[in-house]
């Protein structure tokens, strides 16, 4: 999954980035659920030493435009692993008494604790996203957040959890589709917010302010992976690949027993 994550300096044009792309997987569609299985395979054995070891953690931040996946994503990556080994927070508009605080505030409770898997459904990006888009604060203010989260990445990084970052990047195109969907489907109709309709209109501007983010904000402690997310299943197998990939890299340990096991007696 490497050719999707962004190398530090590197600056992104996200035309340059296809949002239907298939081509790290040959067996398409049709294979894609038994593929995704055995990833998840994986996962479970992952997730149960990271759980073993108690060291250190992994927390996983999702952003995309709406109806980017970032819901389905979560269902369909995490389904099967050890419901108490996994957190998953999603921010929303911040409270009254979030916005008393500095922004990393409301992140920083919520990152997972030794032994656990955390998921951000959106995250502190928003600040540096919609945020920015809508000058919801100064400029001299939110411009100088990617210096924040960097530094607050390399602590969390230091401290043992390992963060991985994906941008779930889907066309404008493949949006609209998703949005009529919504409104066409009765069981999904919940889902659709005339707001969605106002940010779409902003679409430029936020492709922009994520290019910003994903340059200035993807390092070697807390890479960015920009996931084609046109195709579901594609963007399922590259989220739980990289998520796969970067665990086995921790060499994660269960921990050395402190007994002779032939000395045991069990009466
Ligand atoms: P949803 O993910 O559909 O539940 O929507 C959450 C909403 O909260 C989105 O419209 C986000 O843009 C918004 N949001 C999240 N974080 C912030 C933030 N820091 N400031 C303003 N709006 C935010
Ligand atoms: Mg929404």
């Amino acid at each position: 999954m490497d050719r999707y994550r962004v190398k530090p300096g590197t600056v992104v044009r996200l035309k340059d980035w296809e949002p239907g792309d298939t081509s790290a997987y040959s067996g398409g569609k049709e294979q894609a659920p038994q593929e995704l299985d055995r990833l998840r395979q994986s996962l479970v054995t992952l997730q149960e030493t990271l759980w073993a070891e108690k060291r250190r953690s992994v927390l996983v931040i999702l952003q995309a435009m709406d109806t980017g996946g970032k819901d389905g994503t979560i269902s369909h990556v995490l389904t099967g692993l050890n419901p108490q080994g996994v957190y998953v927070q999603g921010f929303g508009v911040p409270s009254t008494e979030e916005l008393e605080h500095d922004y990393l505030w409301r992140a920083h409770e919520h990152t997972p604790q030794r032994g656990k898997i955390g998921v951000f459904n959106r995250s502190y990006y928003e600040d540096v996203l919609v945020v920015r888009v809508h000058e919801l604060v100064p400029k001299d203010v939110w411009s100088r957040r990617y210096d924040h989260i960097n530094a607050f990445e390399r602590l969390l990084s230091d401290e043992g959890t390992t963060v991985l970052k994906f941008f779930l990047n889907i066309s404008k195109a493949e949006q609209k589709q998703r949005l009529e969907e919504r409104l066409a489907q009765t069981d999904k109709r919940w889902k659709f917010n005339p707001d969605d309709l106002a940010e779409r209109r902003l679409w430029d501007k936020y492709q922009e302010a994520y290019e910003v983010v994903l340059s200035r904000t993807s390092t070697e402690y807390a890479p960015w992976y920009i996931v084609p997310s046109d195709h579901k299943w594609y963007r399922n197998l590259v989220v739980s690949s990289a998520l796969a990939n970067t665990m086995q890299r921790m060499d994660l340990q269960v921990p050395k027993i402190t007994f002779d096991p032939q000395k045991v007696r069990i009466d």
